[in-house]
């Protein structure tokens, strides 16, 4: 893709453009939660969520540029489509490592409009996820059994199956597995967080849960390796999801500085005001080509993992994310704090995001073990 899109994308995203304004231009339609089932179902519908996933799936079979363009201009409208990016990060595991059958179940949901969650961390084991220690026993008529508890995760209440990466050998890394978990599994309990964002996070207990052989994605004790394979896919989806946020929170922001006058002339007249505007396009325009080029790459050469690419998109675009909610909300003055606008909304999507899916810290880390240190 590069930096321009195909004819085919630019349509793509003028339909998405299209129908977040009209179906989710205003916050009656909207609704309150990150996730609203009822305007996920009309994306199903339009064809918009399978738009990475092979067509043999029900899937578009589009690259990872096309799912960040959707992610993108579904979070600048505003969609309240907070499954969807759990759902294509988990889906693309599956997609690599699933069996037939659980490709054929699980992909065609998710193209179908089927939420999915991915659970890794727990209390003990955040940053350092492959210290985790939910177990997974396997008995004699090899059937597993699952003890322990994941924390954070995302979308788990509205998911139709979970793919957790549960402990089944000694060895920190080399002894994790992924298991697939449909919802409603005895023994398995999900209970909400609360948080600044709504009802998005949840805790999930295991106790005594029994899954069949089969139900294992992948290999035995592979899952660290199969985690790693898909960690760049991951980071680009939250890079260009908040890319769409802070392009967002810039646009709100220029309309109110433009709007709203003081001292007889519009705040944004003001140089203090107008040199912030012009820093955060700046940010923002370069974030933007760096997750275009990332996604141009990782579709170009999917065998290549791209560690550092993918590290500095998460990084810049999150941390760039969180700047323009921030800056926004001081250049509105007190009008920015009020919930009557969407600027707190937009500040508290934005800055979770530098925590989640490897902190700032750790891309930073990432990026700078990439050039030997
Ligand atoms: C909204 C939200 C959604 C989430 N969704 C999911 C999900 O769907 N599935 C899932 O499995 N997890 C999910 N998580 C968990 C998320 O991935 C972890 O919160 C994140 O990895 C950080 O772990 P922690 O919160 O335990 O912080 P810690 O790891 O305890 O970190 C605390 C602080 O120490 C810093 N730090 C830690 N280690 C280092 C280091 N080596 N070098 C420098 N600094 C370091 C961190 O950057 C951070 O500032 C979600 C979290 C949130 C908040």
């Amino acid at each position: 893709m590069g930096t321009r899109l195909t004819p085919e994308q630019a349509d793509f995203v003028a339909a998405v453009r299209d129908f977040a304004k009209r179906e989710c231009g205003t916050r009656e339609q909207r609704g309150r939660d990150p996730h609203n089932a009822d305007i996920y179902g009309r994306l199903a519908a339009l064809g918009w969520l399978g738009v990475c996933l092979p067509e043999e799936y029900g899937g578009a079979g589009g690259g990872l540029a096309d799912a960040c363009l959707f992610l993108e201009e579904t979070s600048y409208g505003m969609v309240p489509a907070g499954g969807f990016i759990t759902t294509v990060i988990t889906a693309k595991a599956y997609e690599r490592f699933g069996t037939e059958r659980q490709k054929a179940e699980v992909l065609t949901g998710a193209a179908r409009g089927a939420v999915l969650a991915i659970a890794m961390s727990e209390p003990a084991a955040g940053s350092d996820v492959g210290a985790l220690s939910c177990r997974a026993r396997q008995g004699p008529d090899g059937d597993w059994l699952i003890d322990g508890q994941k924390t954070w995760i995302s979308n788990a209440h509205v998911a139709d199956s979970i793919l957790l990466v549960a402990r089944t050998g000694e060895a920190k890394h080399a002894g994790l597995t992924m298991f697939h978990v449909p919802a409603g599994t005895p023994g398995m309990q999900i209970r909400g967080i609360e948080t600044m964002g709504g009802r998005e996070v949840n805790d999930v207990f295991l106790s005594g849960v029994r899954l069949p052989a089969d139900a294992v994605v992948g290999e035995v004790d592979n899952g660290w390796r199969q985690l790693m394979a898909g960690l760049n896919h991951e980071r680009l989806f939250l890079a260009a999801n908040m890319l769409g946020l802070a392009r967002r929170a810039f646009d709100d922001a220029v309309a109110y500085v433009r709007e709203r006058e003081q001292f007889g002339r519009p705040v944004g007249s003001f140089q203090a005001l107008r040199h912030r505007i012009a820093d955060l396009a700046t940010e923002i325009e370069c974030t933007r080509l760096l997750v275009r080029e990332v996604a141009a790459d990782c579709d170009a050469q999917p065998d290549r993992l791209f560690p550092r690419e993918a590290s500095m998109a998460k990084l810049k675009a999150t941390e760039t994310a969180k700047r323009a909610a921030l800056e926004g909300m001081q250049m509105m003055g007190g009008y920015g704090y009020a919930t009557e606008y969407d600027m707190e909304r937009h500040l508290r999507a934005a800055v979770v995001s530098t925590v989640y899916g490897g902190t700032s810290e750790i891309q930073r880390d990432v990026i700078g073990k990439s050039y030997g240190l």
